[in-house]
Order: structure tokens, then C-alpha cells, then sequence
């Protein structure tokens, strides 16, 4: 799921309140790009993966230079409740 402008302006929040000097880690720009909220799947031990359960969704977050992605944890960010 794309983020929606009330979504994309509350991350934008975010980041200048946490992370205003961020940059990317990998090559050192700071230019980014927000994706989808995905949620991971989990494997559990048994090798299976299951249909139901909690996930933990995250925002991925893209270096539009290096291409390094990153994923944020959308409940801390207040994306998702
Ligand atoms: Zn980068």
C-alpha cells in the first residue's frame, strides 16, 4: 500500500523531528523515496509460514542514488494503529 498525502506528510514529520541530518548509510546521499507498506512474512520453525497471525508492517524506504532500501516500523512512525 502506497502512503496516502496525510500519510507521506506525517512520515515527513517523522523524519525532520528524529532523523533531521539523515543520510543514507551505504553511499552517503540523501535523497530518498517512501514505497509500500509491506508486511514480512514470518517462518516459523517448522518451515511453514503462517496465514494469520501478527505482523509488524513496515514502510519501505528507497536511496534513490545507491538503491539501498530500508524499512521502517509503520506503528512507531503512527502510520498504522
Ligand atoms: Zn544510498
Amino acid at each position: 500500500m502506497a502512503l496516502n498525502p496525510d500519510q507521506l506528510a506525517r512520515f515527513r514529520s517523522y523524519m525532520a523531528e528524529k532523523l533531521p541530518d539523515f543520510r543514507c548509510f551505504a553511499c552517503g546521499h540523501d535523497h530518498f523515496e517512501t514505497g509500500e507498506i509491506v508486511a514480512p512474512l514470518t517462518i516459523l520453525p517448522d518451515g511453514t509460514v503462517p496465514v494469520r497471525g501478527d505482523t509488524n508492517p513496515e514502510l519501505q524506504v528507497r536511496c534513490l542514488h545507491c538503491g539501498l532500501m530500508l524499512h521502517f516500523d509503520a506503528h512507531l512512525i503512527g502510520l498504522r494503529s
